[in-house]
């Protein structure tokens, strides 16, 4: 297997740029799910308080036979855990779900504008960071202006920024307004949900490289220097995922995906009306 490719963060960390996303994967095969996914190569694990699966996960880690440190592991702090106290309890729950010391990469899930309290939040956040107990802190669901605030409030630069991002739903203008703060852009729901799979410009390509859609469509997010996180509880679905270092896509590949982008394909809620 070629080797499995890294960002570095503007702290000095780094990520595997492929990971398993485990949302909708349920507590009782979270643990399996996950062992499936290290024994097929994955370094990276994503979920978040709001899955309902970090005791499985961290089951599943301490039963790989791999050590702690070999695996990232990023979790992600619930909407209403929202405010500096809330925050402190819910990430000492969350590390007690995991059994584990430390996560690799903490985020604050979605904004939640209606809430009035991610301020405050990235500021229990950038304590958790100090004391060490998670390694590297980011956001999720962040427009610009969100992103602006609390870097304004703190000085802190989140590392990475996780997005709705697919083929369909590129997010240049999201892309663009990270790299000029050094964040990475980090894509959920890579696959469009699966919906992705049958489309046939993906298709053709696929033919072309004698490769599967999903390895495709993982192939551009890692040829679009972006981190990706694509869901299965198949284990034959986790293998095929990961088998995406071996080739890459050429311009005319890239061209054609990008026509795919449609700024009306977003399929989750909009961040700045999401009200959970
Ligand atoms: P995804 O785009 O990864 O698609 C997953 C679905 O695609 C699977 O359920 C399956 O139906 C299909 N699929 C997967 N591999 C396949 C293959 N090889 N062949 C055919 N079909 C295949 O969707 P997702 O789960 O929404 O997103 C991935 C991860 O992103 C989540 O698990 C989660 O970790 C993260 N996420 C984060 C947020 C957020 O707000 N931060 C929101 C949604 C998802």
């Amino acid at each position: 297997m070629a080797q499995q490719p890294i960002i570095t963060f503007h702290d000095g960390h780094s990520i595997p740029q492929v990971g398993l996303g485990v949302w909708q994967t349920p507590q009782e095969i979270a643990a399996p799910t996950v062992r499936a996914a290290i024994a097929a190569g994955y370094r990276h694990i994503d979920t978040a308080s709001g899955y309902d699966n970090e005791e499985g996960v961290g089951e599943g880690i301490r039963s790989s036979g791999l050590d702690r440190k070999d695996i990232f592991v990023t979790t992600k702090l619930r909407n209403t855990d929202q405010g500096y106290d809330a925050t402190m309890r819910a990430f000492e729950g969350s590390l007690r779900k995991l059994g584990m010391e430390y996560v690799d990469l903490y985020l604050i899930h979605w904004p939640s504008p209606h809430r009035g309290l991610y301020r405050e939040t990235w500021k229990a956040f950038v304590k958790i960071r100090e004391e060490g107990r998670a390694r590297s802190i980011g956001v999720s669901n962040f427009y610009p202006d969100h992103l602006e605030q609390i870097i304004g409030d703190t000085g802190v630069v989140p590392v990475i920024n996780q997005i709705e991002l697919h083929p369909d739903f590129q997010q240049q203008a999201a892309q663009e307004a990270h790299k000029k703060l050094n964040i990475a852009t980090e894509s959920w729901s890579p696959l469009g949900q699966g919906k992705l799979i049958a489309n046939p410009a993906i298709g053709e390509i696929a033919r072309k490289h004698g490769k599967t859609p999903a390895q495709v469509i993982i192939r551009w997010h890692i040829d679009s220097g972006l981190v990706v996180i694509p869901k299965s509880v198949t284990p034959s679905r986790i293998e095929e995922n990961f088998k995406v270092f071996d080739f890459k896509l050429d311009a005319a590949d890239m061209a054609a995906i990008a026509k795919l982008d449609d700024k009306s394909a977003r399929m989750g809620p909009d961040p700045y009306t999401a009200n959970f």
